[in-house]
C-alpha cells in the first residue's frame, strides 16, 4: 500500500485541479490523478478546458477575429493594413504554445500548493481507496479519507456521421485543421458549433450549420437569440434550423451529408465536417465494481446539491455530474467540495452560473429568460438597451447587439441578464454579482458606471426596466 491522503482527486481539469489546490490550501494532504497524454507524449494537466476546449478555441477565435478586423474594419478607421493574409499553421502554433504554457502552469501550481501529482488512470476501488495505473500498466493503490471524481466529459458522436481521420471530426479535430476548408459543414448550432463555425467562416470557409431543432439558441432570451441569428447570418454563416442529419458518405476527398428538413430529404457536400452535437460524461472505468456510486440514466454520476455521491466521502464534480458543462461551474464545485471536506459550510448558487458564446459579438447570459419566467408563472418587467445608442460602442466599431435585464415585476429582483454585444462575456459578471447579492434592477440603475464603457448599456437596460433610460426613447412611460 502506498501513501495515504486526506483527499485524492481523480482528473485535473478545471474541476479537479481547482479542487486539489483548494484542498491543499486548507491544509489537507492532497493528491490529484491525471491520465491525459499531451502532444509531447507526457501527462498534462488542465483537462478538456486547457487542452482541447475553452483556451485553444478562444486562441483561434481571437486570431480569426483580428484577421477579419484587419481585413475589413481598419480601413474605416483610416488604417491601411495592406494585403492581409492568414498563416493558419502559425495561428495553430500560437494556440499550441498557449496550451503548453497553461497546462505546464498547473504542474507549477500543484508544486507551489503542495499537491501531489499522480500520473496514470485513477479508479475508485472503495470509498477509501484509489488505484492508479500508469502508462506502462503498473498499478499502485492509495488510501484516502475523501475522494473527488472530476473525470469530465467527451464529445458525443452520432451514428449518421462516424468520425474519420480528417474529413469528419469532432471539436478536438476542428482545433487542429492546418488549412482553411473551402466548404465546411458543422452539425449542431450549440455553443461549440457556433464558435468553431465562426473561426473557419472568418478565415474564408463557406460554413453551413445543420441544426435539428427549429429554435435557435433556445436557452438564450428569444430577443437576444433572434438578434444573434441575424448577426451571424450577416457574417456569412448559413444556419439551417430544423435540419436533422441522417447520414453521410465519404466520396473521395468530399463528405456528402444527408439531412431531413421540412421539405424532405436533402443532400449537401462539404470538404470537411465538424460534429458538435454535445458532450457526454466520461465515467467509463472510473468507479470500480461494487463501490456503490450511482450513475443516472444518462451516465452522469448522481450527486446532491453539494456534489456528494451516494457513497459518503466520495464526491463528484464538473462535467461528469448534472448541470451545465462549463469550466467555471466545474471549478466552483471543486472549491465547494474542498471546503466541505475541510469542515467548512459551503454551497453553490446554481441559478447564477453565466454562459458565454465567444462569437463576434459575444452572447452572454445568466439566470432566466423572459420566456422561462413566463413558463414558471412569474410576472416580469424587462429593460433593454441597444449598443447602437452607445458612444463607446460607436468608438469601438461594435454597435451591434443589445443588453437586456429581466426583473421580477413585484419585487424588482433581477432574475436574468442576457447580452449580445462586444465583450458581453466580461459584462455578464455584473448580472452574476447582482444576482448573487439579490440586487434589484433599481440597484443597478442607481450605480455609477464609468463613461464611456460598453457596460453603460447594462446600466441603461436596468434604467429602462422602469422606463427611465436616458440615452434612448423609453417604450414604457416614466412613473
Ligand atoms: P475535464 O476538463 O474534461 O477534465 C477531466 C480530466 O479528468 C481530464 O483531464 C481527463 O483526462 C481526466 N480523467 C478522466 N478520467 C480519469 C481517470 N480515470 N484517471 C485520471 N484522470 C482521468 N467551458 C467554458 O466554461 N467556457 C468555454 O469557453 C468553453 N469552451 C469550450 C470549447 C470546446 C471546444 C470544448 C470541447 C469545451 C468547452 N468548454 C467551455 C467546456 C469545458 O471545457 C468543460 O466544461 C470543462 O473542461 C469541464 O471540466 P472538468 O474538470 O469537469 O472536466
Ligand atoms: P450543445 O448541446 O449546446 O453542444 O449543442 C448541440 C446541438 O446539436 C443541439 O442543438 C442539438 O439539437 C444538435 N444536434 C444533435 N443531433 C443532431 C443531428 N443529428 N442533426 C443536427 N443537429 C443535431
Amino acid at each position: 500500500m502506498a501513501d495515504k491522503f486526506d483527499v485524492i482527486v481523480i482528473g485535473a481539469g478545471p474541476g479537479g485541479y481547482v479542487a486539489a489546490i483548494r484542498a491543499a490550501q486548507l491544509g489537507l494532504k492532497t493528491a490529484c490523478v491525471e491520465k491525459w497524454i499531451g502532444k509531447e507524449g507526457k501527462v498534462v494537466h488542465g483537462g478538456t478546458c486547457l487542452n482541447v476546449g475553452c483556451i485553444p478555441s478562444k486562441a483561434l477565435l481571437e486570431a480569426s477575429h483580428k484577421f477579419v478586423e484587419a481585413k475589413h474594419d481598419f480601413d474605416d478607421m483610416g488604417i491601411t493594413a495592406g494585403d492581409v493574409s492568414m498563416d493558419v499553421k502559425k495561428m495553430m502554433a500560437r494556440k499550441d504554445t498557449i496550451v503548453k504554457n497553461l497546462t505546464g502552469g498547473i504542474a507549477g501550481l500543484f508544486k507551489a500548493n503542495g499537491v501531489t501529482a499522480l500520473e496514470g488512470t485513477g479508479k475508485v476501488l472503495s470509498k477509501n481507496q484509489v488505484e492508479v495505473t500508469d502508462q506502462d500498466g503498473k498499478a499502485a493503490t492509495y488510501e484516502a479519507d475523501n475522494i473527488v471524481v472530476a473525470a469530465g466529459s467527451v464529445p458525443v458522436d452520432i451514428p449518421p456521421t462516424p468520425l474519420t481521420d480528417d474529413l469528419i471530426v469532432d471539436s478536438t479535430g476542428a482545433l487542429e485543421f492546418q488549412e482553411t476548408p473551402k466548404r465546411l459543414g458543422v452539425i449542431g448550432a450549440g455553443v461549440i458549433g457556433l464558435e468553431l463555425g465562426s473561426v473557419w467562416n472568418r478565415l474564408g470557409s463557406e460554413v453551413t450549420v445543420l441544426e435539428a431543432l427549429d429554435d435557435f439558441l433556445p436557452m438564450v432570451d428569444s430577443a437576444i437569440a433572434k438578434e444573434t441569428q441575424k448577426l451571424l447570418k450577416k457574417q456569412g454563416l448559413d444556419i439551417k434550423l430544423g435540419a436533422r442529419v441522417t447520414g453521410s458518405e465519404i466520396k473521395g476527398t468530399e463528405v456528402v451529408v444527408k439531412y431531413a428538413d421540412g421539405k424532405g430529404e436533402q443532400e449537401i457536400t462539404f470538404d470537411r465536417l465538424i460534429v458538435c452535437v454535445g458532450r457526454k460524461p466520461y465515467t467509463k472505468g472510473v468507479i470500480g465494481d461494487g463501490v456503490g456510486v450511482e450513475l443516472d440514466e444518462r451516465g452522469f454520476i448522481h450527486v446532491d446539491d453539494q456534489c456528494r455521491t451516494s457513497v459518503p466521502g466520495v464526491y463528484a464534480i464538473g462535467d461528469c455530474v448534472r448541470g451545465p458543462m462549463l469550466a467555471h461551474k466545474a471549478s466552483e464545485e471543486g472549491i465547494m467540495v474542498a471546503d466541505i471536506i475541510a469542515g467548512h459550510k459551503a454551497e453553490m448558487n446554481y441559478d447564477a452560473i453565466p454562459s458565454v458564446i465567444y462569437t463576434f459579438p459575444e452572447v452572454a447570459w445568466v439566470g432566466m429568460t423572459e420566456q422561462d419566467a413566463k413558463a414558471a408563472g412569474i410576472e416580469v418587467k424587462t429593460g433593454a438597451f441597444p449598443f447602437a445608442a452607445s458612444g463607446r460602442a460607436m468608438a469601438n466599431n461594435a454597435t451591434e447587439g443589445q443588453a437586456k435585464v429581466i426583473a421580477d415585476a413585484e419585487t424588482d429582483r433581477i432574475l436574468g441578464m442576457h447580452i449580445v454585444g462586444q465583450h458581453a462575456g466580461e459584462m455578464i459578471a455584473q448580472g452574476v454579482i447582482a444576482m448573487e447579492f439579490g440586487s434589484s434592477a433599481e440597484d443597478l440603475a442607481l450605480s455609477c458606471y464609468a463613461h464611456p464603457t460598453m457596460s453603460e448599456a447594462v446600466h441603461e437596460a436596468a434604467l429602462a426596466v422602469e422606463g427611465h433610460a436616458i440615452h434612448m426613447a423609453n417604450r414604457k412611460k416614466r412613473k
